[in-house]
């Protein structure tokens, strides 16, 4: 039976599994994440060293890595980390040294695009052609499928970088190197505990930190659903794990979109329309296995 490589490529960790399936995972790695050289000679050893001890092939790979990344496959820097302000990581080579030792189709997306990739083969998102999948945690990115394909365009969306109208009374300037009060600059952990003076895991839950993240959750979920038309979007991350966020954000994003948009799987089943992803933290790891069985079936 076949057998696939996954890499999910994080700001502290890459995680790496060797499977024949969702459920059939013959080997497991975490690797820190140090600097680019010392962290992919790692991933580049571990999928070495199966292949040595088990005497058999890796068949695909499959590479979700923070970015953001260049993902067009006629570009001299493809598969490379582009902009990122993590120090000695701007302009670093994520894809070239897997391919350099290993010979197989490879897929290579941002993180948050092979977590939707992966809600969308075992989870929330099966049989869907449009949804987004948003993950908040240290950063915030989204990715979109559109039509049944991931959104890339000139590279891959940016939806943690909109801009998030100030809330009335507040005069944050945001924590976004970039934009200040973008989505990341407002609603990341992060970027709560700048705003609220401690960690986001240790407010309360009848805290007003969370209403105001709620808010601007609805706002960036009134965004999406008005320039992608969704059947469906994810929120995942280390943030979502306050559960209590879910009905907050439904309900405001139902008062802001204001009934505009009359489709009853928003207006009668918003319960299913923002949804915490089918696969929990797996998300992003399982993604990028379900990119190296796309890699291979499309071989
Ligand atoms: P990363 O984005 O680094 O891959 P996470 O998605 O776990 O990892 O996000 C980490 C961020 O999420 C931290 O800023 C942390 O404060 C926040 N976070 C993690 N768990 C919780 C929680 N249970 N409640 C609120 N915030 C959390
Ligand atoms: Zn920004």
């Amino acid at each position: 039976m076949t057998i696939y490589g996954a890499v999910e490529g994080g700001g502290t960790k890459f995680n790496c599994l060797v499977a024949r399936d969702k459920d059939d995972i013959l080997a497991e790695i975490r690797i820190p994440t140090t600097n680019p050289q010392e962290t992919m000679a790692a991933v580049v050893a571990f999928f070495d060293e199966f292949e040595q001890s088990h005497e058999e092939r890796i068949a695909a790979i499959g590479v979700a890595c923070f970015g953001p990344v260049d993902l067009n496959l006629s570009s001299a820097t493809y598969g490379c980390i582009t902009t990122t302000p993590k120090p000695g990581w701007a302009g670093a080579p994520i894809l070239p040294p897997l391919q350099a030792r290993f010979n197989v189709p490879m897929a290579f997306e941002v993180d948050v695009n092979g977590a939707a990739i992966g809600e969308h083969r075992w989870g929330v998102a099966q049989g869907l052609t449009d949804f987004v999948y948003y993950t908040i945690g240290t950063g915030i990115g989204g990715g979109a499928m559109v039509n049944g394909n991931m959104l890339h365009g000139l590279m891959h969306t940016e939806m943690g970088h909109q801009m998030m109208p100030p809330l009335p009374g507040e005069a944050y300037a945001g924590y976004c190197p970039f934009h200040g009060h973008c989505l990341e600059g407002v609603a990341t952990g992060p970027a709560m505990k700048d705003y609220w003076g401690m960690p986001a895991e240790d407010l309360a839950p009848d805290h007003p930190a969370w209403e105001r993240e709620a808010e601007y959750l609805a706002i960036a979920m009134h965004n999406t659903v008005c320039m992608l038309s969704p059947q469906r979007i994810i929120l995942g991350g280390g943030v979502m794990n306050q559960l209590h966020l879910f009905p907050m954000i439904r309900e405001k994003t139902l008062r802001r979109l204001n009934g505009y948009i009359q489709r009853p799987e928003i207006l009668d089943e918003i319960e299913q329309f923002i949804v915490p992803p089918g696969l929990g933290n797996y998300a992003g790891m399982l993604g990028a296995l379900a990119m190296a069985m796309g890699a291979f079936e499309a071989d």
